[in-house]
C-alpha cells in the first residue's frame, strides 16, 4: 500500500513532500497549515495573557530608555510613569464601585531633533502591546486630500495584526501635533484644512469612543468593511516642536512678574531655555483647543541638546552612530578607530551649521563614505580616522549638503 498523509489522506504521489513520523506521515501542505495554526495560537496567547508578562517598574523603564536616549530625564520619567500606569490600568479588573483609573495621555514638547521620536521608538522596543507612530501633518478633515483621523487607528490595527482586542490596549505616538494647531488666535469663519476640524476629530479618539476604522486605510478601498475600535484604553503620546512657543511662555511669565501673582524675585528664571516652564495655557495660546489640552494631562518637555549631549550621542547610546560604523567595518574584518578630537570636530560642525543631533549622521556620512567605498577592496586590518582626515573630507562639501 502507498504511504499517505495521516492528516489529509493524500497519497505520496499526490503531494510534493511526505515527511515520515514514528507511525504516520505528514504532507508539506498539512505541515505548513499546522505551522500557521501554531503561530496563530502563540499570538493569541501572548495577546490575551497580559497578566503573564513581566511589567517593568518606572525606574526600570527609564533605565531601559537611558540605553538609547541621552539626557531628557524629565520626558523619560513622565513616559515611564505613563507606560507603567497604562499597564496597571489594563491589568486592574475593578468592579463597578471601584475607583476608575483614568488614562494619562502625554504631550512632549521639544525642538526638532531632540529625541521625541527616538523616545517613542525606544519605548516601543520593550512593549508587548501594539504600538504605532503616526504623523499629524498628513491628517486632514474628510473631503480633503490626505488621511482621515481614523487612519491613525488603521495603523494600530495593522501593528496588532488586525487583532482588535489587542489594538484596543495599544499605544499611539502622534508626531508633529503642532502642525494641526489653529493658525492665529481667532477661529476662522472659513474652514481651515489643517486646523480646528482635525483637532475635533482627534479629540474623539483621545476621549475614548468607538470609531469605525477602515482596515486598509485611506479612501482607495471604498467598499471595505469598517472595523469598530474602542479607543477608551488606547494610550496616546503626542509630540511636537511647537516652534515659537518660547515667546508665548516668556510673555506669560513676564506678565506674571509684573502682575499680582508675581513670581518670587528669588526664583531665578533660566532665560536660555523657556521650554522648561511650559504650561497648558501656552499650548492654548499656540492654537490647540482647550478640550484637546484637557485630554493630554501629562505635559513634558525636551531640553535643547548642548555640546556634551551631542558628544555623548555620537558614541554612548546602544546603537550610537559611531558604534554602527565600527560594526560595519568589523563585518569586513577591519578594526575601525577614531581619534578623540574627531568627535569634538564633528560636534563643532553640527553646532556651526545648527544641525543638532540629526546633523551628526550626515556629517559622519561625509567623513566615512570614501572609506566605506575603498576599504572592503583593500587588505587592511585596521583604520584610524584622524581629525586631519575628517577636515579634508568635509572641506570639499558645501554646508547646504549637510542638511539632515
Ligand atoms: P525629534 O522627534 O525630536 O524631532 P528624533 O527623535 O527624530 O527628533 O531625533 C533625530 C535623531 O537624532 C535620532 O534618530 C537620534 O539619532 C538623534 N538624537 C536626537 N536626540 C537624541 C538623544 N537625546 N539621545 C540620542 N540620540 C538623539
Amino acid at each position: 500500500m502507498q504511504d499517505k498523509c495521516s492528516f489529509c489522506g493524500k497519497a505520496r504521489n499526490k503531494v510534493n513532500l511526505l515527511i515520515a513520523g514514528t507511525d504516520g506521515f505528514i504532507c508539506d501542505e498539512c505541515a505548513s497549515q499546522a505551522h500557521d495554526i501554531v503561530q496563530e495560537e502563540i499570538k493569541n496567547k501572548s495577546n490575551l495573557n497580559l497578566e503573564h508578562i513581566e511589567v517593568k517598574k518606572p525606574i526600570e523603564i527609564k533605565e531601559f530608555l537611558d540605553q538609547y536616549v541621552i539626557g531628557q530625564d524629565s520626558a523619560k520619567k513622565h513616559l515611564a510613569v505613563a507606560v507603567y500606569n497604562h499597564y496597571k490600568r489594563l491589568l486592574h479588573k475593578g468592579n463597578e464601585e471601584d475607583v476608575e483609573i483614568e488614562k494619562s495621555n502625554i504631550i512632549m514638547v521639544g525642538r526638532t531633533g531632540t529625541g521625541k521620536t527616538l523616545l517613542a521608538r525606544s519605548i516601543a522596543k520593550m512593549l508587548h502591546i501594539p504600538f504605532t507612530i503616526v504623523d499629524a501633518t498628513v491628517l486632514t478633515e474628510a473631503g480633503y486630500v490626505g488621511e482621515d483621523i481614523e487612519s491613525i487607528l488603521t495603523r494600530l490595527l495593522q501593528a496588532a495584526d488586525y487583532d482588535v482586542e489587542a489594538a484596543e490596549k495599544g499605544i499611539v505616538f502622534i508626531d508633529e501635533l503642532d502642525k494641526i494647531a489653529r493658525k492665529g488666535d481667532n477661529p476662522s469663519i472659513t474652514r481651515d484644512v489643517s486646523g480646528e476640524g482635525v483637532q475635533q476629530g482627534l479629540l474623539k479618539l483621545l476621549e475614548g469612543s468607538v470609531v469605525n476604522v477602515p482596515p486598509q486605510g485611506g479612501r482607495k478601498h471604498p467598499d471595505q468593511k469598517m472595523i469598530p475600535v474602542n479607543t477608551k484604553n488606547i494610550l496616546f503620546v503626542c509630540g511636537g516642536a511647537f516652534d515659537g512657543i518660547e515667546k508665548k511662555i516668556a510673555a506669560r511669565m513676564n506678565s506674571m512678574v509684573v502682575g499680582f501673582n508675581a513670581i518670587q524675585s528669588t526664583e531665578k528664571i533660566d532665560r536660555s531655555d523657556f521650554l522648561q516652564y511650559i504650561a497648558p495655557q501656552d499650548l492654548k495660546s499656540f492654537g490647540l483647543i482647550p478640550e484637546i489640552i484637557g485630554r493630554l494631562p501629562v505635559l513634558t518637555y525636551l531640553e535643547p541638546l548642548d555640546r556634551t549631549a551631542l558628544r555623548n550621542i555620537l558614541t554612548e547610546p546602544k546603537n550610537a552612530i559611531i558604534r554602527q560604523y565600527i560594526k560595519l567595518f568589523e563585518l569586513d574584518g577591519v578594526k575601525l578607530k577614531f581619534n578623540e578630537d574627531v568627535y569634538e570636530y564633528i560636534v563643532d560642525k553640527a553646532i556651526e551649521f545648527s544641525l543638532g543631533a540629526r546633523g551628526l549622521r550626515s556629517i559622519c556620512e561625509m567623513i566615512m563614505t570614501d572609506l566605506m567605498f575603498e576599504v572592503p577592496s583593500q587588505n587592511k586590518k585596521s583604520i584610524t580616522v584622524t581629525k586631519a582626515y575628517a577636515e579634508e573630507k568635509l572641506s570639499k562639501i558645501h554646508s547646504h549638503k549637510l542638511r539632515a
